[in-house]
């Protein structure tokens, strides 16, 4: 199920960014030595291996490289559910729920950015993180 950002509690809240209530994009890493792009950041550039890597906002539509359905999770998540791997224009592949059914996924298929909850903590709150949707 897609979210509203400001009811959120994100799982890891250093991947995305969300301004004034508006849509969601992915936070990654540009290394300023080669150029290359890494999500999420990495702390070490995975090209050149140089250590400055700058916070960069990712591109928030890309292509569904391929995905499996997930009928076992850790405990509060919901399943079954929809794990992909997404190719950003950036030419990063994001590995990310996709928040639709099995049925209506399909690979090459074009899909965007979104926040979404996938399951509850032990309280009961909701988890929530980015998610794509078929756009
Ligand atoms: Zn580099």
């Amino acid at each position: 199920m897609t979210a509203d950002a400001d009811s959120l509690q994100l799982i890891n809240p250093a991947l995305v960014e969300v301004r004034g209530g508006g849509a969601p994009r992915l936070v990654g890493g540009q290394c300023r030595a080669c150029g290359a792009r890494s999500f999420p950041r990495a702390a070490v550039c995975t090209d050149c291996l140089a250590l400055d890597v700058d916070p960069v906002e990712l591109a928030c539509e890309g292509k569904l490289y391929s995905y499996s359905v997930v009928h076992q999770a850790p405990k509060g998540w919901d399943v079954p559910y929809v794990l992909g791997y997404v190719d950003l224009p950036d030419g990063l592949r994001v590995l990310a729920h996709i928040d639709a059914p099995a049925g209506a996924v399909a690979i090459g298929q074009r899909v965007r950015l979104a926040l979404g909850v996938v399951g509850a903590d032990a309280g009961g709150a909701p988890l929530s993180t980015y998610t794509f949707v078929p756009a």
